[in-house]
């Protein structure tokens, strides 16, 4: 009987997945919570090339953050061969040092990262700019599309995050879910009347009834405000600091489509009314025409 050969992945999705790794450690990862370190992980943080997609807060918009290849500069041989130690030889480095991301729109706008790793893991211990400041600015943007409220809460969410809080974060993005709720209702009950017994329903069932005005990201992920209210209740500190930048960024989707909603239904007014008066001078002109 032959046996069905077994797929190995390859070298190079090794290294993309240590680019991407890497990344995520600078970018995500709070100060002094260690996260388990691989070997590609570890090779690009020293010397390889990555990027990734982050908030420029020089530029203040999104850009593609680059570490160039160090690879000449280094003396430490095994590196020099483009190769990442293997596992085993990876539990005994230790090595702390900086790492430097250029946006990819004006290579002096730097963020600088301090990092420690050892044993097998790799921890931030350091960062210039703030994650604070850089989610601070990352937020700026949302300014105009949302009530202050929110706007200050989804700041404060940041700032705790930052401060290595994860799940006192969660709570700021559950009020400015739950508020998003509540505004739907509102507008809902407005057009279409009220449904019998919003107040008492649980938020998924809140969430069916409103579908029909909610925004896609909120249908397309019902579970969204069980994993936030999990996140008070059940919860690791450690689970919530790792999965908040994705609730985080659904959250901000949300807002992003409700803005332009909004936007799209506003310019659809203008133009009706627009049309309508065109119509009328249209219908006076005809009358004077014909008199
Ligand atoms: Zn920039």
């Amino acid at each position: 009987m032959t046996k069905e050969p077994i797929e190995l992945p390859s070298p190079a999705s090794f290294m993309a997945n240590g680019a991407k790794e890497a990344f995520r450690v600078l970018f995500n990862d709070s100060l002094y919570s260690p996260s388990d370190l691989n070997s590609w992980t570890y090779y690009h943080l020293r010397s390889a090339e990555f990027k990734g997609d982050g908030y420029c807060i020089f530029c203040k918009r999104e850009s593609i953050f680059v570490h160039h290849d160090q690879d000449q500069q280094l003396t430490y041989h095994r590196f020099s061969t483009r190769r990442a130690p293997n596992e085993s030889a990876l539990a005994e480095q230790a090595w702390a040092g900086t790492v430097t991301l250029h946006c990819q729109r004006d290579r002096f706008h730097t963020y600088t990262f301090h990092v420690r790793c050892v044993s097998g893991t790799v921890e931030k211990i350091g960062q210039y700019p703030s994650a604070q400041s850089i989610a601070a600015s990352d937020v700026a943007k949302y300014r105009s599309m949302l009530p202050k409220e929110d706007y200050d809460e989804l700041q404060r969410a940041g700032g705790l995050i930052a401060h290595n809080i994860g799940i006192g974060s969660y709570v700021y993005l559950r009020r400015v879910f739950e508020r998003m709720i509540a505004r739907h209702h509102a507008e809902y009950a407005k057009e279409r009347g009220e449904i019998d017994g919003f107040g008492a329903m649980p938020m998924d069932q809140k969430v069916e009834a409103l579908a029909a005005v909610l925004p896609s990201t909120v249908r397309d992920f019902p579970g969204m405000y069980g994993f936030l209210s999990k996140g008070l209740h059940e919860l690791s500190e450690e689970f919530c600091k790792k999965h908040f930048p994705l609730l985080r960024s659904m959250i901000l989707t949300i807002v992003e489509e409700d803005y332009h909603q909004e936007q799209k239904a506003l310019t659809a007014k203008t133009m009706r009314d627009e049309f309508a008066r065109a119509k009328g001078e249209a219908t006076a002109l005809k009358d004077g025409n014909e008199r």
